[in-house]
């Protein structure tokens, strides 16, 4: 299959224009929005995009989480649809690209379809996932979990939000829970277009991201026991300290993700110290490890060095110690035929790139799990995110929807 011609452009003012109009709905209090979702404003945003598509000739499905389905169908009634999706729902401060870049990217790849009166061999689907933000009802990205089998529906409408308030009654109240079944839909591949909510690409001046991996974590809690005894009248040799194991610790972790750079991280974050008196060596801390790597075999590997240098310097030291994971993501390899796909689409293009690791969670990362999936980025202003002032350039949303159009028209194959 011949891939699009590279003159093949989608139209960068109606996307940008749609982009503002979208942002007029649940607007924020310094520029950007509030629209949580199963909120009335996230009800409108969703009217507001169902609308658009059925302008679009879409057809729109709904299922019980409340993901919208806007389908172009396809010449051949037989073949897999090739998806699109993103989320419309907003942080309680935050900023008017995050997610809707991405579907309303796919709305105008579908303009710009008809425009040209192009047909495709598969349909193409643009989705709106709904609660990718997770602020009013964790955890994050949400109904793409219960899509893709990570979460149970049930557990997922039995959410709460902070005034008590269930998910499934919120998503019936708001009037956009659907009859279809949760993730019964098959994908010949899902593309997900994003701000990249960090600094490299602009500090490097790129115009886009092809994402390779999402980094995976771990969360360590680790508790150190010694003795509380005075910190005048306690000789040195004595002392079975805590605290001192703690600052070992840390070095220890430090060290340990500077060993697999550049992409490995890893830091101390919440610290307790017993009794945390001005005149008592530390007699327990209670700490937690955070380390990420998009590669797993090097975050097993940075868990098991951290686990045995604990080990040793606690026996050196005569302290005790305990290590529990209280918390774990696996790394994201997106699929490397819709990689290769992105990366030639930025190429054809003109367009300059490199491939990165997204450091933030996405709903890609979870429909990774059920079909070919993968992600383009571009920047955003100061790598700023979750941010009211979150901003982006005409230029760059144009560049990663043209990247996004080219990866979606090569794989759902123009019928000539
Ligand atoms: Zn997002």
């Amino acid at each position: 299959m011949a891939a699009p011609g590279e003159n093949l452009r989608i139209n960068a003012d109606r996307l940008w224009d749609s982009i503002m109009e979208m942002a007029k709905i649940g607007p924020g209090v310094a520029g950007g929005n509030n629209r949580q979702t199963l909120t009335d404003e996230d009800s409108e945003g969703r009217a507001l995009f169902k609308e658009w598509c059925e302008e679009a000739g879409l057809e729109m499905g709904l299922d019980q989480m409340g993901n919208m389905f806007a389908r172009r169908e396809g010449t051949d009634p037989d073949a897999l649809p090739v998806y699109v999706g993103s989320h419309l729902d907003t942080q309680p401060t935050g900023g008017k690209y995050d997610g809707v870049l991405g579907v309303l990217g796919g709305l105008e790849l579908i303009r710009t379809l008809n425009d040209l009166g192009i047909k495709t061999r598969h349909p193409i689907v643009i989705t709106n996932w709904t609660n990718e933000e997770g602020t009013r009802f964790a955890p994050a990205m949400l109904a793409s979990g219960v899509f893709a089998g990570v979460h149970d529906l049930e557990w997922a409408y039995d959410r709460t939000d902070a005034k008590g308030k269930r998910f499934g009654d919120e998503l019936e109240r708001i009037g956009w829970k659907g009859n279809e079944p949760v993730g019964q839909r098959k994908m010949k591949a899902m593309f997900e277009l994003h701000i990249e909510q960090g600094p490299i690409l602009e500090d490097e001046g790129i115009d886009i991201g092809v994402v390779t991996h999402g980094q995976g974590l771990k969360w360590l809690q680790v508790t150190l026991t010694g003795k509380e005894s005075h910190t005048g009248s306690t000789p040195m040799p004595k002392r079975r300290n805590a605290g001192l194991g703690m600052a070992r610790v840390t070095e220890l972790v430090h060290e340990v993700a500077m060993d697999y750079q550049p992409h490995a991280v890893g830091a101390i974050g919440h610290v307790e110290v017993y009794p945390n008196s001005r005149n008592i060596i530390p007699g327990r801390t209670v700490f937690t490890i955070d380390i990420r790597s998009p590669d797993k075999k090097v975050l097993d590997t940075m868990d098991a060095r951290i686990r045995e240098g604990i080990s040793t310097i606690a026996e050196a030291m005569d302290i005790s110690y305990e290590v529990e994971q209280v918390g774990h993501f696996d790394p994201v390899t997106f699929d490397e035929g819709c990689v290769k796909t992105i990366r030639e689409a930025a190429e054809r293009l003109g367009y300059s790139h490199r491939d990165i690791v997204s450091g933030a969670g996405h709903d890609a990362c979870w429909i990774n799990r059920v079909a070919p999936t993968a992600m383009v980025m571009c920047p955003c202003v100061d790598g700023l995110s979750h941010n009211e002032a979150e901003e982006i350039s005409k230029e760059w949303a144009a560049a990663g929807a043209n990247v996004l159009f080219h990866a979606v028209v090569e794989t759902a194959e123009i019928v000539e």
